[in-house]
């Protein structure tokens, strides 16, 4: 056990510092003081404008009026991703958040999809995805809250956002210090620990003040400076598995229509995404050095973009994988400092507000217990894993044939955590997940129906079912949610309402 924690210091400005900074301040500002160091001289990372919907309980968490926070970071709708060309060229389907059709407590509903599809009457042929509320949103180009629509018996639409993670970390910066977080600028030269323990004591930055403090979370993005720089706690390196190591972004304008989707579109070797604000377009190229040259994906990403480039393209370097502990002694890396994983489900900023939040969970307050340490250090590593069988799912289930890169995802041998959930799919149509995992078996199910794998099996209780009761069942459905998307204004008159 080491002290009481009273002071905390938070090491970096960037989306990951901020956002750990107002959670703290917001619940425990009143027993602690939280104190921000940002250098003027090292950048931020800037990227990484796509989020999943937990963003919103954040958000909420921390006092942040939804309307302000779009509006300060130029943020539009997320209704899911659309991934294309991943299983083959010309091929596309949506990971839609929310759910699809009815959930049941024995068996999910794509069963029901599939027993329909394997019969002759099939109803207009219809896909998984024409019972996704969000999905069918996405495709006309809808969005509205339900509660502001008439007669609707769905739940609820999921969303999320795409936003400016500058403006974002701007809007943060403010917020922050109105909740009392205390905001120094510096740049630390030299950090400072006990003896004994190796738990750091202070930071001494290049103006020569000290900045001392009884825990200190390493936000430093992959400079690491704390978790890995001074403590040199090890990384799991996980690039065999997502073998991509370059990501090449660019800002451009905006297509005619702002969609309220992500694209990810797969190229020759790796991906692209495009992120639509309201003022412009995020993209970028997230590709295999050893596959693709910097100048070829320069070719590559500037022939795929929505609309005129509005900077030079940047390169930036990367090795996926993650920190073997997050805390150690007294730092918890959060952010990039922890590891990375490609953008492809938009998990990273996720993982600071889970991480965050797991630490106002576990406090530390009256000292560092290594049994608080290791549980944490477990829980973190879980989730972490969970989201990366969820990403090499992707690269794995391509039936591409036109490039070594996307031959060698398909052959590779992948974690048995997620040999198993294939497996179980391909046969009997199940997913499982744990209450915890971020992914749900609704996301499983359309990667891997996305990605061209077919059950083949189906659940009993839909066995039992007449054709006809299916059927009523599946019209019935539908309609509800091609009505309600029919009462919703365009995303853009969505995103004009709120000025
Ligand atoms: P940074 O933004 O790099 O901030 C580091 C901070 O540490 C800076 O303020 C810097 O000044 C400070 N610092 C460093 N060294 C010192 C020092 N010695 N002294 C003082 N201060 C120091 N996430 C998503 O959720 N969705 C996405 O779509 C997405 N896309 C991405 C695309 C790419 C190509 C990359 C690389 C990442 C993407 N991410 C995405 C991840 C996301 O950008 C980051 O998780 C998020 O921005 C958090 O970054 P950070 O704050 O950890 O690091």
């Amino acid at each position: 056990m080491q002290n009481k924690i009273n002071n905390v210091v938070i090491v970096g400005g960037g989306t990951a510092g901020w956002m750990t900074a107002n959670l703290l301040a917001r619940v425990l500002g009143k027993s602690i003081n939280v104190t921000l160091l940002e250098s003027e001289d090292i950048p931020t990372v800037g990227v990484g404008e796509a989020t999943i919907p937990p963003i919103m309980q954040f958000n909420q968490a921390i006092g942040v009026n939804e309307l302000d926070f779009m509006q300060a970071s130029k943020a539009t709708i997320k209704l899911g991703i659309q991934f294309e060309n991943w299983l083959k060229p010309n091929h596309h389907y949506m990971h839609a958040f929310g759910s699809i059709g009815k959930n049941f407590p024995f068996c999910d509903f794509n069963h029901f999809w599939l027993k329909q599809q394997n019969k002759n009457d099939q109803v207009d042929n219809l896909t998984y995805w024409d019972f996704s509320l969000n999905y069918q949103a996405a495709k006309h180009n809808k969005f509205q809250k339900l509660k502001h629509l008439p007669n609707t018996n769905l739940p609820g639409i999921a969303y999320a956002y795409h936003f400016d993670a500058g403006l974002y970390a701007k809007f943060l910066t403010e917020h922050g210090k109105q909740q009392g977080v205390k905001h120094v600028i510096g740049t630390v030269k030299q950090v400072n620990q006990n003896h004994e323990t190796g738990f750091i004591e202070g930071l001494l930055l290049d103006n020569d003040t000290q900045l001392s403090g009884d825990l200190f979370i390493d936000c430093t993005g992959m400079h690491a400076l704390l978790i890995e720089k001074t403590l040199s706690t090890g990384y799991d390196d996980w690039s065999h598995w997502l073998p991509c190591d370059r990501a090449m972004a660019v800002p451009s304008e905006n297509a005619e229509t702002v969609v309220p989707y992500t694209r990810s579109i797969a190229h020759h070797v790796g991906w692209q995404w495009q992120i639509p604000l309201q003022h412009r377009t995020g993209n970028g190229l997230v590709y295999s050095s050893k596959h693709m040259s910097d100048e070829e994906a320069k070719q590559t990403l500037l022939g795929n973009l929505p609309g005129k480039p509005l900077n030079d393209p940047r390169i930036i370097k990367f090795r996926t994988g993650r920190r073997r502990k997050i805390w150690n002694k007294n730092v918890i890396s959060i952010g990039l400092s922890s590891g990375f994983l490609e953008p492809l489900e938009s998990t990273n900023i996720h993982l600071v507000q889970s991480v965050a939040t797991r630490l106002l969970k576990f406090f530390p307050h009256n000292g560092i217990s290594q049994t608080l340490v290791d549980e944490f250090n477990r829980l973190c590593k879980t989730e972490v894993e969970g989201i990366r069988d969820f990403i090499i799912l992707h690269y794995k289930l391509n039936a591409r044939t036109d490039s070594p890169f996307w031959r060698l995802c398909q052959q590779m041998d992948v974690p048995d955590t997620l040999k198993t959930k294939i497996e179980l799919f391909k046969q009997t149509g199940k997913v499982h997940c744990e209450p915890n995992d971020l992914f749900t078996e609704i996301a499983w199910q359309q990667v891997m129906l996305g990605q061209g794998v077919t059950p083949a099996d189906i659940h009993p209780l839909v066995d039992g079912l007449s054709d006809e009761q299916i059927k009523d069942m599946m019209e019935s459905l539908r309609t509800l949610v091609d009505k309600t998307v029919e009462n919703m204004p365009t995303h853009q008159d969505f995103l004009s309402s709120l000025t």
